[in-house]
């Protein structure tokens, strides 16, 4: 066995992370996937559970005031925050948890745990991500422009990460970070 720890993978909205991190958890061992709570409306193909804890802002403050979260931020309008006991029941039961947060929420797990696993995935351009994003059909044309002018922004912390996969080919994209995974369990 190894050390558990934590795999965060972060990208700009439309990288492809969400994907990603369903085939790590579907090829992999001993990994659990950390459901994050948000206050964003639930879209039409997500399960309450499943996909988040769907809950109202006032629940949010409440969880968060009470020290709840590992971390939370606020992005493109919304409240989204990763559940303490997610982290805690998963390593307690020697397994990896991997998460899917934004950048400033990925900076607040690296703070607290030095020996997570960080992985940053980049689109292959602006003008791909934004082709994926309307493709994806989830988001209107504003909230798709708010969703790229925020990418640009967390594109400038790809450096903070200890590896940064670019997403290109879904299929290799992902067997690069399966070995990155792997590598780690190795140390
Ligand atoms: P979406 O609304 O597309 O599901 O997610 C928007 C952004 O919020 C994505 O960048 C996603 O990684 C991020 N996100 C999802 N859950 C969490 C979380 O628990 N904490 C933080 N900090 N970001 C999250």
């Amino acid at each position: 066995m190894w050390n558990n720890f934590i795999i965060v993978v972060t990208s700009p909205s439309g990288g492809g992370k969400t994907t990603l991190c369903k085939m790590l958890k579907e090829q992999l061992n001993n990994i659990e996937y950390s459901i994050s709570a948000t206050t964003r409306p639930m879209r039409k193909d997500e399960v309450e559970e499943k996909n988040y804890h769907f809950i109202t802002e006032r629940e949010f403050i409440i969880r968060k005031n009470k020290d709840h979260f590992a971390e939370y931020a606020y992005v493109h309008d919304y409240w989204y925050g990763t559940p303490r006991e997610n982290i805690d029941n998963a390593l307690s039961r020697n397994n990896d948890i991997l998460m899917d947060v934004d950048v400033q929420g990925a900076m607040e797990i690296k703070k607290k745990y030095p020996n997570a696993l960080m992985i940053f995935i980049v689109p292959p351009s602006m003008e791909i991500l934004r082709k994926r994003l309307k493709e994806r059909g989830t988001d209107n044309d504003e909230v798709i422009e708010k969703r790229l002018k925020n990418a640009e922004q967390e594109m400038d912390f790809a450096g903070e990460f200890e590896f940064i996969v670019e997403n290109n080919e879904l299929k290799s994209t992902y067997k690069e970070i399966e070995n990155i995974v792997i590598n780690k369990r190795r140390l």
